[in-house]
This record gives structure tokens, sequence and C-alpha cells, in this order.
């Protein structure tokens, strides 16, 4: 990985990228002509990395057609099972054996640390992958006991071709909780990475198909949403889309889903995740986890532990420990040793995180570290916390999508239930107690998809992860994902002549 980052911005697999980066698995895994391109960036300097395929309109159709072509004449549908999830699994072999390219190229494209993604991301999508290899051919049906002469059974047959549209803070990881579920029930894909990330989805389909994936049954189209993305929910011959990114985007996606051919749509959206550190809690712990429940991956995660609610007679001593440990974080190149903090993935995300710091300290919250841009060059932002948050402070309700950490005061129990269920998200949450009672009360209380008991951010695959409210619409991994990807067909047989 290092000599690939010390080449430059032209790098071989950069190169590589530019040949291979569209409809990647049209008729041949090879892409068609590139009529237009856009350039993707570098986050830690804002130069461009490669030139990439801008996949529009167009492209979705060709796209699209491949996956029905893939879908309606195999084999992927009609192989067995067996055969599927052998090829899954050969990708998830893969995966590890490239682990360092994807590792590298995933942490420059996006700015992450190159340890997260080689030691944290990297192993949790080959893990997801073995998952859902597991499941391709454990996939049951019912028999129905119906009144009458009739023998009834219920058929799960892939949906069609699934159209998937992903964002730019985990690449590889949003890639994998979409393509696994969808591949191991036998679907095709047109999926559309998000225009900041389009690079290591192109690699992950290469190497899908050096592990055996037929032509047309995964095809990445690399462009922007307006144009490409909203070509792909539209479409009429797509029988099912699937989004993950910010709560506007997803409302657009249902409306075209809607306004097309009513395929049905799943939605992982944002959140405003309250991190609720009890009285009982050991201090020491809580600030820790707390810390990384917020600024793991620059801020930038979709669970994010973005209100810290913190009991008022340990408030002063963690609010002055979250500020000394956020005055440690390491903040600097992702592919420097113990870095644990990149930049943030564009300007326009950074001028974003910035407004919403200068209003914070508009409103009167106390700006404990923090505020800043690091520098001139790429997009760090220093690490962030802000004390004397109010509920009704725009930090406290909208999603900021940084290292920006906004610590509350709270005095009970069913206070803090009733505050932390006031947003309109309901994504995820995290508790800090030792107290039994007190941790049935608060996971039975919060209006979230997940509850995290004395930890936080486990995204383990067999663990369904979405949204309450405006957080989304379904669930993505375990056995909940697989029925994303799913018709049920009842057949009803008669046992014998009916008397008419
Ligand atoms: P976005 O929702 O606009 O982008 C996500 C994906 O949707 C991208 O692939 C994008 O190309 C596509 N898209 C955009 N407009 C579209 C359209 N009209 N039709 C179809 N697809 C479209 O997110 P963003 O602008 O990159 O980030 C904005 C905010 O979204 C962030 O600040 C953050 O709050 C939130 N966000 C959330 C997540 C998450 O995991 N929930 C991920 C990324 C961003």
């Amino acid at each position: 990985s290092s000599s690939l980052i010390s080449q430059g911005n032209r790098c071989s697999l950069g190169r590589e990228v530019e040949r291979f980066s569209t409809a990647a698995a049209l008729e041949e895994p090879i892409t068609p002509p590139v009529r237009k391109t856009f350039p993707t960036l570098d986050p830690r300097t804002g130069e461009v990395i490669a030139n990439v395929a801008e996949g529009d309109a167009e492209d979705i159709d060709r796209a699209v057609a491949a996956a029905r072509r893939a879908f309606d004449e195999g084999p992927w549908p009609k192989m067995t099972a067996y055969e599927r999830s052998r090829i899954l699994l050969r990708f998830a072999d893969l995966l590890d054996k490239h682990s360092d390219d994807l590792a590298a190229l995933e942490a420059w494209n996006s700015g992450k640390p190159y340890e997260q993604a080689l030691k944290i991301e990297l192993p949790t999508v080959s893990r997801l992958f073995r998952y859902y290899a597991g499941w391709a051919d454990k996939i049951h049906g019912l028999t129905v006991p119906a009144d009458g002469p009739y023998h009834v059974q219920t058929l799960h047959e892939p949906i069609g071709v699934a159209g998937q549209i992903v964002p730019w803070n985990f690449p590889l990881l949003m890639f994998a909780w979409k393509v696994g579920p969808a591949l191991a029930t036998g679907n095709t894909i047109v999926l559309k990475a998000a225009e900041q990330t389009p690079l290591t989805a192109v690699y992950a389909a290469k190497l899908l198909h050096e592990a055996g994936l037929p032509p047309g049954v995964l095809n990445i189209v690399s462009g922007y949403g307006p144009t490409a993305g909203a070509a792909l929910a539209s479409h009429m011959d797509v029988d099912k889309i699937a989004f993950t990114g910010s709560t506007d985007t997803g409302k657009i996606v249902q409306e075209l889903a809607a306004k097309s051919n009513l395929k049905p749509v799943t939605l992982e959206l944002g959140g405003k995740s309250p991190f609720i550190v009890c009285e009982d809690a050991n201090i020491d712990r809580a600030v820790e986890l707390a810390h990384f429940a917020l600024f793991f991956n620059q801020g930038q995660c979709c669970a994010a532990g973005s209100r810290t609610f913190v009991h008022e007679r340990v408030y002063d001593e963690f609010v002055e420990k979250a500020k000394a440990r956020a005055l440690r974080r390491k903040v600097g190149d992702p592919f420097q040793k113990g870095i644990e903090q990149g930049p943030q993935i564009d300007s326009e995300q950074c001028e974003k995180i910035l407004r919403y710091i200068k209003s914070g300290i508009e409103s009167n919250a106390t700006l404990e570290c923090g505020g800043d841009r690091i520098g001139s060059k790429g997009y760090y932002i220093q690490p962030t916390v802000f004390s004397n948050v109010k509920d009704d402070m725009l930090i406290a309700q909208d999603e900021i999508f940084g290292p920006v950490q906004t610590i509350l005061k709270f005095k009970d129990v069913d206070e803090v239930i009733k505050r932390a269920n006031m947003t309109r998200y309901g994504l995820a949450s995290g508790v800090f107690t030792k107290n039994i009672d007190t941790a049935n009360k608060l996971t039975r209380g919060l209006r979230a998809g997940t509850v995290w008991v004395n930890c936080f951010d486990v995204f383990d695959a067999a663990i369904p992860f979405g949204g309450y409210k405006m957080s989304g619409i379904g669930r993505e991994k375990g056995i909940y994902s697989l029925h994303n990807y799913l018709q049920v067909k009842a057949v009803v047989t008669a046992l014998e002549n009916p008397a008419w």
C-alpha cells in the first residue's frame, strides 16, 4: 500500500480504475466506451486520484438491461444455491487476499485511517459475505395448513433486479450490506457508488467476477445522484431499490420509486443517536466509549452517538475528561501509523461542519475545545467538544456528520428517555450503566433500531440494523435483510377434484 500511495495520484491502480470504471459487469466484465468522466479526489489534499467514468441515465439503462438479461436468462437465479454460496465464499477469500490494496484505496479515496480500513472494515466486509454465503442454501418456504383439500406451500423467490445506492462514509461496507444479501438470494444488481468514493466498489466487482460471478449479475455505475441515482430509483425495470444516505435524499428516492413502478424501497438514513451515561457509570470507560461513539470515522457515521447525555452528578467530571480525550486525539495523514482521525470527505462537508460549530457557539453552548480547521490543505477539522448543550439547539437536533461532540445534562431516567426520543430520527442509541433495572428501562423506552448497552458500533453481520421514524425503512444485515430481496409466492394445489 505504501508504494501504491507514494507513486502519487496517477498510480497504476488509479489508471486501472480509469479503464475499468463503469457498468463493470455488462456483457464483458470490462467497461463499455467511456463518454464522460469526473475526477475523484484525495481528501488529504483535494488533488485528483483518477478520472472515473460518469454514468448517467443512459448508462443506467444499459446496466439495468444487462441485469435484467442475467436475471431472466440465468444462470444466476437458476444455479444451485450451493454454487452461489461457493462463489460468495471464494469472493470473501479474494477480499482477504486483496485487503491491503482495498484498504489503501478506501483510505486514499475517503480519508479514513488506513489501519481502521485494514483492521476493522475489511475483515467485517469479508465476514459479511461469508455470513450471507451461509444463508444462500437455507432460504426455506413454508407448508401452510389451509382450510379445505389443498396442499399449500410458499416459495421464497428472488425479487429480480435490485437497484442499490450507497454513500461515501463506508463505501465498501455499504457495498457489502447491499450486495451480500441480494446475491445470496439470487438477485441481479445495479449499484450506484457515491460520487465521492467510486473506487473500491469497482475493485470489489472485479474480484467478484474473478470468484466466478456470471456477467451481468453485478453492474457498478459511478456517477452523480440527481442523474444516475435518480435514473435508477425511477427505472421501470428495476424491481427493488435500497438506499443509504441522507434523509432528504431518501425521501426523493421513495418518491421516484412510487412515481415509477412502485418498487419496494428500503432506506437507511440519518441519525442523531443518544449516548446515555448514567450516574453509576465508570467515568473513564464511559468517556472513552462516548468518544469512540462520536469520533469514529471522523464523525461520519449514521449511527454516531451525537447527543451525549450525562447524569448531572457526574457531568462536570465527564466534560473535563471528554475534553482531555478529544485534545489527545491523533489527527493527521490517514496513512500514518497511530492516526485516529483523517480529513473529512470533501470541502462541502467540511464547510457544513464548520457552520454547525459556528451555530453552536452563537447559541451559547460552551466550546470546550476544537472548533477550527487544521491547516489549509485537505479537509481536517479539530476534534470539537461542546458542553452546556440544550435540546433545542441546532447542534443537538441536526446530523452534523463530523467530529463534534455535544454533551447534555440530565437528572433522571424517565426524563432522559423522553428527551432522547425528542428527535425526528431513531437509528441507534447507547446506554452506559451497571444497573440492570436502568438498562432494561432504557432499552425498552428508547425508540431506535439499535440499543447498545455498555458497547457501541457493534456491527456483526448477524445483527439487524435500521431506523425508527425518519431514520429509515426496513432492516439490513442478519436474517432480516434477506426478506428485502425475496418475493413470497403462494402455491395452492388441490388435493382432490373439488365437488363443482
Ligand atoms: P446523499 O444522501 O445526497 O448521498 C447518498 C447517495 O445518494 C449518493 O450515492 C448520492 O449520489 C445519491 N443521491 C443523491 N441525490 C440523489 C437523487 N436525487 N436520487 C438518487 N440518488 C441520489 O448524501 P450526501 O449529500 O453525500 O451527504 C449529505 C448528508 O447526508 C451528510 O452530511 C450526512 O448527514 C448524511 N449522510 C448519511 C449517511 C448514512 O449513512 N446514513 C451517509 C452519507 C451521508
